[in-house]
């Protein structure tokens, strides 16, 4: 090692170190395990095997405590580093082991990749041939199953290797040049440069000349790559043992020369101690004893200095045969004496690595069972909190959906109670205005029925007094017409009163038979020809009459025709004309005390005629007149008894004008007189 990376190292080992004193005080264990792996490898740097192994052990201890199973692993492998080194192989393959089932564990395929090609390393060392070329397969699987093509092609190089050692050279051939072919895909220097190397070692024995090109493309390639000093000491002492096996000495000479620099360049004692050896080796064949000598000396002092037992072991055995050539036999013995030490404590070493290789392995099936157990448990007590905080997270979305779908309902049902409000308010108000019409209507109806019952029972009242007003006059004045004092005159003036009396009843009874037979609807109208002009001049001379008998002379009665038509034969129900003017007329002298009656009538369109009958009598308020139609009424109770009356002729008047094609209309002004104006339909002869 340089003088630099010592001082490196040191000093790494130094600040790792306080760090640990730091994470010891304040008892932070995981920065414990971690400085303890840290300085470990400082030592295993520094070559101090015991302390590294020691501080990865001590990382393990705190591992395990923690559970930590990815850094147990990396202890694990960093152990079987410094067991390697050592060649203590079984107790290298036995951490490797370790570290394989806890990544394998934890599903880490690149690193099961890189311990697999561990295991198949220490195997091919140690001669299980079988067990590496199984170890490289799965590993080769694993490679393939991630699509990692230099893993892959490694393997393939790893695989060719023991097949040189198994002897299978056709395997070997297949397998060099499927992982020369992934380098070149990728465009690895490096990587193509070795595998052309190893190639080459592999066809040197069949085929030196492609030996030969394959070394020299190689070693162009490393020449060109920094720190490949180590493999180009290899690449050229491989081209040495070619040209010596050639028997081209000085070409031999020259690249085992090379060899040597480039070992020395490279600063690293195996290779130095190796490379050594190698050219003592070389120059001891080649009878160059003394410069054998020297290398050999370089080479084992190189190896004691670093505890590299196996080189020292060859050495050894180089240096008994140098000084037996030399017949230096003391030192010959010596040599081998010592040679033969190194490689029994090197056996006995193997050995004790195999009792203890069993012993660790049943105590790492008994760690790794209880490891399973903890993982099991680990990974039981994960999916627990997995499966709770699974059931919080449902439960949590639950009572959000659900306080969702509550928010969602109670939004609607407000809205619908809001609709449901608005609608009952607009039944309530409907069926308010219903009601307030309704009642408007039965109060009306209420009215009426009451204005009917009150009419009805001032009809009756009247109508008693009506009939039994003419009755009396009638029954009465019969009694005195019996009597025989009677004088002619006086008899003459009582049959005139008993005369008026029964043209009274029969009127009453008249209006009574006609209202009935228009509320049955039997009351029809037969139109006859008539020359209306002559039915209106026959009308005056009765009405004449009527104002006698009524004491009115004083009133006028006035025909007027100035509207009469010329062609004034017409048809028209004379009976119902007669009676409509006759409940006029009567009227008009019942309630006109002076002044005129006015009557005549005149064509209005084309075929109606409108007959008027116009008076200067009381008139009607006007809030009376519409009134007044309707049966039974009158315009003031107290008042029409002075005037006598059913209040039936205007209801039947209209009802006959109706009949006839026409109406009935008033106009009225209180205290100065009326105007009843009555149509009918004039159908010409
Ligand atoms: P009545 O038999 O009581 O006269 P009518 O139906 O003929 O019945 O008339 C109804 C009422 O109309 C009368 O009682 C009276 O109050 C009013 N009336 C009718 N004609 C006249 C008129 N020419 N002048 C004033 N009031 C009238």
């Amino acid at each position: 090692m340089s003088r630099q990376n010592q001082d490196y190292y040191s000093q790494a080992l130094q600040i790792a170190q306080q760090g640990l004193t730091l994470a010891e005080q304040i008892k932070f264990t995981k920065g414990e395990a971690a400085l303890h792996r840290t300085v470990g490898s400082a030592y295993y740097f520094l070559n101090d095997n015991e302390k590294a192994i020691e501080h990865y052990e001590e990382a393990l201890k705190i591992c395990k405590i923690l559970q930590d199973f990815n850094s147990m692993a990396l202890n694990y492998y960093n152990l079987n580093l410094v067991y390697r080194r050592q060649s203590k192989f079984y107790y290298s393959i036995n951490n490797l082991q370790r570290a394989l089932s806890l990544w394998e564990q934890l599903g880490n395929t690149s690193r099961m990749i890189l311990v697999y090609r561990d295991i198949v390393q220490e195997y091919q060392t140690v001669g299980e041939l079988q067990f590496a070329e199984n170890y490289a397969k799965r590993a080769l699987g694993l490679s393939l199953e991630i699509g990692s093509r230099k893993d892959e092609a490694s393997l393939y190089e790893i695989l060719a290797s023991i097949n040189k050692d198994i002897g299978n050279k056709e395997a070997v051939h297949e397998y060099f040049h499927k992982s020369l072919q992934i380098y070149e895909e990728l465009g690895d220097q490096l990587l193509i440069a070795r595998t052309m190397h190893n190639l080459a070692a592999n066809v040197y024995e069949d085929n030196s000349a492609m030996a030969m090109d394959l070394y020299r493309k190689s070693a162009a390639i490393y020449e060109k790559l920094p720190m490949s000093n180590y493999s180009l000491s290899i690449v050229y002492n491989n081209l040495a043992n070619i040209f010596k096996r050639n028997h081209q000495i000085d070409s031999a000479s020259f690249y085992k020369e090379k060899s040597l620099k480039k070992a020395i360049l490279s600063e690293n004692a195996q290779t130095m101690a190796e490379a050594y050896n190698l050219t003592g080796r070389y120059y001891m064949d080649e009878g160059k004893l003394n410069r054998a000598e020297k290398d050999f000396r370089h080479a084992y002092d190189i190896a004691q200095q670093n505890g590299l037992t196996t080189i020292l072991s060859e050495v050894l055995s180089g240096l008994s045969s140098l000084y037996y050539k030399k017949e230096y036999y003391k030192a010959a013995f010596d040599y081998l004496q010592k040679y033969k030490d190194v490689s029994d404590s090197l056996i006995s070493e193997e050995n004790r690595g195999i009792v203890h290789q069993l012993t660790m392995q049943h105590e790492f099936e008994k760690d790794e069972r209880e490891m399973r157990e903890a993982m099991k448990v680990k990974l039981e007590q994960q999916q627990q909190a997995v499966k709770y905080q699974q059931t919080v997270i449902v439960i949590v979305l639950f009572a959000l959906v659900l306080t969702a779908i509550l928010l969602v309902f109670l939004i609607r049902s407000n809205r619908h109670k809001k609709e449901a409000n608005r609608e009952l308010n607009r039944y309530k108000d409907t069926l308010e205005d219903m009601v307030e019409m309704k009642t408007c209507e039965l109060t009306i109806a209420k009215e009426k029925a009451e204005e009917a019952s009150r009419l009805k029972s001032a009809f009756l009242a009247n109508m008693s007094h009506e009939i039994r007003t003419p009755l009396n006059g009638i029954i009465g004045f019969l009694r005195f017409i019996d009597s025989d004092d009677l004088t002619p005159s006086r008899r003459k003036e009582y049959i005139k009163v008993i005369n008026n009396s029964s043209e009274q009843l029969t009127k009453i009874i008249d209006d009574i038979m006609d209202i009935s037979k228009i509320e049955a609807q039997q009351m029809t109208v037969s139109p006859v020809p008539v020359q209306i002009n002559m039915l209106m001049k026959e009308l005056r001379v009765l009405f004449e009459t009527y104002l006698q008998a009524a004491n009115k002379e004083h009133i006028e009665l006035v025909l007027d025709d100035s509207g009469f038509i010329e062609q004034d034969l017409i048809y028209v129900d004379t009976v119902r004309l007669r009676q409509v003017f006759n409940n006029l007329i009567m009227n008009a002298i019942k309630f006109t005390e002076k002044g005129y009656i006015r009557f005549g009538y005149e064509l209005v369109g084309n075929n109606m005629l409108e007959f008027f009958i116009e008076d200067t009598g009381i008139g009607i308020p006007e809030d009376q007149l519409e009134f007044i139609f309707q049966r039974f009424n009158q315009v003031d109770l107290g008042n029409n008894r002075f005037y006598g009356g059913l209040g039936l002729g205007l209801s039947i008047s209209r009802s006959l004008t109706q009949m006839m094609g026409g109406d009935i209309y008033v106009k009225s002004t209180e205290g100065a007189g009326s105007t009843f104006s009555f149509t009918i339909a004039c159908n010409p002869c």
